[in-house]
């Protein structure tokens, strides 16, 4: 194929405008999937993102296409349609010239509209606004022109209306991709320049090490081998690479004793939301780990350090992209690995910026990153502590603004600005610390605005925070594994939460249980267990023996489950209720 006669293009749409289904109406009409098949989102192929009908893990397609007696190359390359993968999101559109943004004509612009524009915009790509669903009852197309308009200023003729249900008008999308996307290259490997066949010598500018080229084909959406890549097209390459560590996005690859300058690469996806992960029973630790071990094989997006806590065994310290992206592939974990895990509370990397040359001198930099609570540096070792903060954009039918503002105020965000998009929808921008909305922001959001509003946000570093750490005792005594790392103005509401929940997973002792949290020697909640002795024979007054002796024994089961702090006895339970999200 012709450079200029290759087009690569992205399809990008909020959650449920209809990406996937404009995807499939592209793959028929260029006879790329049988239309009698049953082949209904042919692109998501995880059972997760049928499911949920999000799309996780980009795919690409190679689409033929005749017009006007020329035939087109068309790489449609598939983009996730959530906040978390946005870096997915950035990383399929850095392989394209032009992106399909989708709008839905009854819902109009949404948050995830506005950020996947901008994603485009910044990436200097040629925007086609194509407004779906034309056929729903409620349509208003004209409106969300005019949204177009103002929000994105792309004059409103440029529009493209259609259904992608009923395949109306889905043609002139084509003929809009060949006319005002730039011809170019590059997908999953993109040829720069010569050839690459089965059997070459490759090296990678990243590792400095060498592969055999086994197999090159293009995407057709699966793969099919080609004897042979050529500079302008995209496929894909198999190289007996060990892991996805090794296959580095942005690397350059270059032939055996032909050095090349490496092009500019992509930073790498860093992970911003962090949880342990624990087998539900420590049996259970081999089969667990060698799932993780698979679903990271195909996820390099996902961190993975061993971890261990007193409570809960051997386990895992995670870092994902996003709280969607952890959510995810624990349900993966589940379908498709058939694990049972325990997912303790999410927490943000903070930094630190040090004062005490000794510990410089220990970690060799000025600024540590604390993602475990127990390395959390004293006060009087460091000059400011920092927390990740994003950049929020809201939209919602103007009624429920009032009630979303007091939301985000109460999670300590700023506001950037505010418009109205239309006459009566609002576009709200906050600057949010991350660790603000990684527990349920989002659910509060939908729930006080009846499911209208909409989220998505984007990184936007760090800022100075007050943080300390806060200690849960039990009669005194520190719990290791719930330490935490929390702001100075969240401690009290925070504490007590813990504290209660604590309270109602203890079983009553011998004796009171004191349960506090504590900002060092300061306590700044406290519940107590009041005494109780637990006569497991009570109940079955004179009965049989053999009942007594099984009741004796499952009391002392039980008891080989529980952990002591100082003279307190907590049940495993106990840890996995206050530990585990929600
Ligand atoms: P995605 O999340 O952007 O991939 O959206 P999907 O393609 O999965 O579509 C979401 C829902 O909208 C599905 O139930 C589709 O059947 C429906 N849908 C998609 N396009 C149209 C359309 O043109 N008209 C109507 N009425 N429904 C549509
Ligand atoms: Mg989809």
């Amino acid at each position: 194929f012709p450079v200029e006669n290759i087009r690569n293009f992205s399809i990008v749409a909020h959650v449920d405008h209809g990406k996937s289904t404009l995807a499939d109406r592209l793959l028929e009409l260029t006879g790329t999937i049988d239309k009698t098949k049953n082949n209904k989102q042919v692109l998501d192929k995880l059972q997760v993102e049928r499911e949920r009908g999000i799309t996780v893990k980009a795919q690409t397609a190679s689409l033929f296409y005749n017009c006007e007696g020329k035939q087109y190359l068309l790489n449609l390359i598939d983009t996730p349609g959530h906040v978390d993968f946005s870096y997915e999101v950035s990383r399929s559109l850095s392989a394209c010239q032009g992106v399909l943004l989708v709008v839905d004509a009854n819902e109009g612009i949404q948050a995830q509209t506005v950020a996947n524009f901008f994603l485009a915009f910044e990436a200097q790509l040629s925007v086609i606004p194509v407004i779906n669903k034309i056929d729903l009852k409620n349509a208003d197309p004209e409106r969300v022109e005019n949204q177009i308009e103002k929000v994105f200023d792309i004059p409103s003729d440029e529009c493209i209306k259609i259904s992608a249900k009923l395949g109306t008008n889905v043609e002139s999308v084509l003929q809009a991709i060949i006319e005002r996307i730039p011809p170019g290259v590059i997908a999953n490997v993109a040829l720069f320049d010569g050839v690459v066949s089965k059997g070459d010598k490759i090296v990678s500018a990243h590792t400095q090490k060498t592969y055999e080229v086994n197999e090159v084909g293009v995407l057709n959406p699966n793969e099919q081998p080609t004897h042979k890549l050529y500079a302008g097209q995209v496929g894909y390459l198999i190289a007996g690479m060990k892991d996805v560590t090794e296959a580095q996005i942005g690397d350059t690859l270059c032939l055996h004793k032909q050095p090349v300058e490496p092009l500019p690469g992509f930073k790498s996806a860093k992970p911003m939301v962090f949880a342990g992960m624990y087998p539900l029973d420590q049996s259970e630790y081999n089969n667990l780990k060698s799932a993780i071990e698979k679903l990271t094989l195909n996820d390099s997006s996902v961190t993975v350090h061993r971890d261990s806590s007193l409570a809960l065994g051997a386990g895992w310290r995670l870092g994902f992209l996003g709280l969607l992206h952890m959510e995810v592939f624990n349900q993966r974990l589940e379908q498709e690995y058939n694990a049972s895990v325990i997912l303790t509370t999410p927490t943000v990397p903070y930094k630190a910026v040090l004062s005490s040359s000794k510990l410089i001198k220990e970690h060799r930099e000025k600024e540590i990153t604390i993602i475990n609570p127990a390395q959390f540096p004293d006060k009087s070792k460091v000059t400011e502590y920092l927390e990740p903060v994003v950049l929020g954009t809201i939209i919602t039918p103007d009624e429920y603004t009032g009630k979303i503002m007091m939301l985000c105020e109460a999670r300590r965000a700023v506001q950037k600005n505010m418009i109205f998009i239309d006459q009566n929808r609002v576009m709200l921008k906050y600057l949010f610390p991350l660790n603000e909305i990684v527990v349920d922001f989002y659910d509060s959001l939908k729930s006080l605005s009846s499911g209208y509003a909409s989220f998505d946000y984007e990184d936007a570093g760090y800022q100075t925070a007050e943080l300390v750490k806060m200690d849960i005792l039990l009669n005194g005594n520190t719990v290791e594994e719930l330490v935490t790392v929390v702001h100075k103005d969240k401690a009290h509401s925070i504490g007590k939460a813990i504290c209660e929940r604590l309270k109602d997973s203890l079983p009553r002792q011998l004796f009171e249980i004191a349960i506090q949290a504590a900002i060092g020697s300061k306590i700044i909640a406290r519940e107590t267990v009041k005494a109780y002795r637990k006569n497991v024979l009570a109940k079955c007054y004179g009965g049989d023996i053999t009942r007594k002796m099984k009741l004796l024994k499952r009391q002392a089961e039980g008891k080989k489950k529980l952990r002591k702090i100082g003279n307190v006895e907590v049940p495993k339970d106990a840890f996995i209720k206050v530990l585990k999200t929600q």
